[in-house]
C-alpha cells in the first residue's frame, strides 16, 4: 500500500539506453513492485517492449507508432500492430500523437497515422496513450472526429494551456505527471495539474526521457562523465509522486494510491 504501490502511467523501459544498464535499475524496480506501462515508440522496438511483457508481470505493454516516428512506418505496420494487440489482449496502444515542435514535422502523414491507431484501439477496446507538443489545437480538432474510447485516455505529461483543460477533460483525457515539470519555469503547468479533477490524475517518468531537475530525483545512474548521465532513472517515480503531493497540497502516500487506483481503472490493471 501506498508508496509500495506506484503505477509508472509512462516509460519506456525497452529503450535501449535503460535496456543496456538494467542491472543499474532494474532490481530497484522489481525489489519494490513498481509497475510500469512500458510504451513502444516504433514497428521496430515493438518486439522489446513485448519481452519486458513476457519477462515480469509488473510491465504492461502498449504498442504505438510515435509522432516522431511516423517516417519510419513502412508497408505492413498496420497489420503488425493488429497482431501485436492480439498477441497481448491487456496492451494498450501508445505512444501515439501530433507534434509540431519537431524540426519539418509532417502533420498530415502525423494525423493519418493517429487516426488510424486510435481508430483500432477503440474498436478493440484497448487504453490510449497520447504524447503532444506544440499542437495541442489540432489535437482537439482530431479527438472531436474520433470515436471515444470507453474508459478515457492518457495524455502524457501535458503541458498545454490552462483554457484547453476543460476541452480535453471533456474528451475523456487522463494527464500524467511529470518530474520534468517540477523546474522552477514550470509554473503554468503546475497549476493545470493543481487545477485538474483528482479522478483523472496519473503519474509518469517517462524514462529515460524528461529528467527532473536535480533537487527532484531519488536515484541517479552511476558514471555522470557518460552522456547517459542524463537519463532519467526509472526508481525517480517516487520522487515524482512526492512533486504532485506538494503541488496539491497532499500527503505523498495519499497521492500514491490515487494515482496507482486511476491507473489501475484506465489500463485494465488489477488493483
Ligand atoms: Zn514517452
Amino acid at each position: 500500500m501506498g508508496m509500495d504501490d506506484l503505477i509508472d502511467a509512462h516509460c519506456h523501459w525497452q529503450d535501449p539506453r535503460l535496456e543496456s544498464r538494467c542491472s543499474e535499475w532494474w532490481p530497484q524496480i522489481e525489489a519494490r513492485g513498481w509497475r510500469g506501462m512500458v510504451n513502444g515508440t516504433e514497428p521496430d522496438d515493438w518486439e522489446r517492449v513485448a519481452a519486458w511483457a513476457e519477462q515480469t508481470p509488473l510491465a504492461k505493454p502498449s504498442f504505438g507508432v510515435h509522432p516522431w516516428q511516423v517516417g519510419r512506418t513502412r508497408g505492413d505496420w498496420r497489420e503488425r500492430l493488429r497482431s501485436f494487440l492480439e498477441r497481448f489482449p491487456g496492451a494498450g496502444v501508445g505512444e501515439i500523437g501530433i507534434d509540431k515542435w519537431i524540426r519539418d514535422a509532417d502533420l498530415p502523414r502525423q494525423k493519418e497515422i493517429f487516426r488510424a491507431q486510435w481508430n483500432l484501439a477503440v474498436e478493440l477496446n484497448r487504453p490510449i496513450t497520447v504524447h503532444c507538443l506544440q499542437a495541442f489545437g489540432h489535437l482537439l480538432e482530431e479527438l472531436r472526429g474520433l470515436p471515444r474510447p470507453s474508459g478515457g485516455f492518457l495524455l502524457h505529461a501535458y503541458g498545454g494551456p490552462v483554457e484547453l483543460m476543460d476541452q480535453f477533460l471533456e474528451c475523456g483525457a487522463h494527464f500524467s505527471f511529470s518530474g520534468y515539470f517540477l523546474q522552477d519555469r514550470k509554473v503554468a503547468v503546475q497549476e493545470v495539474f493543481r487545477k485538474l479533477p483528482e479522478d483523472r490524475l496519473l503519474v509518469e517518468t517517462d524514462a529515460p526521457h524528461m529528467l527532473p531537475p536535480e533537487s527532484c530525483r531519488d536515484q541517479s545512474f552511476s558514471d555522470p562523465e557518460a552522456v547517459e548521465c542524463s537519463l532519467h532513472h526509472p526508481a525517480n517515480l517516487s520522487a515524482v509522486v512526492r512533486g504532485l503531493a506538494g503541488i496539491r497540497g497532499w500527503t505523498p502516500v495519499h497521492t500514491a494510491l490515487l494515482t496507482t487506483q486511476n491507473a489501475c481503472r484506465l489500463f485494465g490493471w488489477e488493483g
